[in-house]
């Protein structure tokens, strides 16, 4: 059990704080498990579970560990046992397709906020979907996050599971190697992180942010301003295609990349199947 005092994420000790009106209610807390993504898609897919409060909006699961954690395009998200915050959020927008961006920009949104108030850490967005500290002059990975969605006949947003993966307590050397070097909270602070109130607070602002934008309040300007990748040379791969290399310019409301290539022409890249590469 961990040290840290605040640390634990267990259902009690979640459930007595939990200030939210619906997020987070229920909350389910697992030490091991595949991936917390594909455990609640299958929560919201099966109709035996039509009862199950599992299936309301709302559900939490989190993890201590993820033995097949997953990011964008199947790729690994690794972190070591009780060292992060691994969970998944599962909602019913109902909102048309193409608005699903805005719960990756909420949620984005919130973790930057939570960073912010309780590791006292100026965190910034890097698109489509991380969360990056600045650290020794660089931009370091402290969190991904991944959206897996369905729609339904009318092209609505059935279920939408909203992936968290956020690095709190992991010592530098064991965050995982990757393109863009991760960082964790614990290694920006110089100092261990407790993850009850950072997820607390992160539920607070998501389900502030959901409600807002559910009654129309586009989360786009205050994601699109804290981007680091706007303004920045990038190199665009999307499957076998040629890579696109230009300047991104900026988004639009629907979380697009807007990149102007050499040739002066205007690209708009959708997030579902690139990847971005720096310059
Ligand atoms: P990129 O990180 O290049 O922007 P991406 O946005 O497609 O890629 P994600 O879907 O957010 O990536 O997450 C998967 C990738 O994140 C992995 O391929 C690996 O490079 C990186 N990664 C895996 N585990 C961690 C971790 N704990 N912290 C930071 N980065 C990680």
């Amino acid at each position: 059990m961990s040290q840290i005092p605040d640390d634990q994420l267990d259902e009690a000790s979640v459930r007595a704080e939990l200030a939210t009106t619906w997020l987070g209610r229920p909350y389910h807390y697992v030490a091991d498990i595949d991936s917390t993504n594909d455990r609640l898609k299958e929560w919201a897919a099966d109709p035996a579970r039509a009862a199950d409060p599992a299936r309301a909006t709302g559900t939490v699961l989190l993890a201590e560990f993820q033995s097949a954690g997953r990011g964008r395009l199947d790729r690994r998200w690794e972190a070591p046992p009780g060292g992060g915050l691994l969970f998944s959020a599962l909602l019913r927008p109902g909102w048309p397709a193409r608005q699903g961006a805005w719960l990756t920009m909420l949620a984005g949104l919130a973790v930057v906020a939570a960073i912010e108030s309780v590791a006292g850490r100026p965190a910034r967005l890097k698109w489509p979907n991380d969360v990056v500290l600045d650290h020794d002059g660089a931009w370091r990975k402290v969190c991904g996050l991944l959206l897996d969605s369905t729609l339904d006949p009318a092209g609505r947003l059935e279920s939408a599971i909203l992936g968290v993966g956020l690095n709190v307590n992991i010592p530098a050397e064991q965050l995982p190697v990757a393109p863009m070097p991760p960082i964790s909270l614990q290694v920006a602070a110089g100092r261990p992180i407790a993850r009850r109130p950072l997820l607390l607070a992160l539920l607070d602002r998501l389900e502030q942010g959901y409600d807002a934008a559910d009654a129309g309040q586009s989360p786009w300007a205050e994601w699109n301003a804290r981007l680091i990748t706007i303004g920045q040379a990038v190199r665009v791969s999307a499957g076998s295609s040629a890579a696109l290399e230009g300047l991104a310019e900026g988004t639009d409301e629907w979380g697009q990349l807007l990149v102007r290539d050499a040739a002066g022409r205007q690209h708009v890249v959708a997030a579902g199947d690139v990847t971005l590469r720096d310059r």
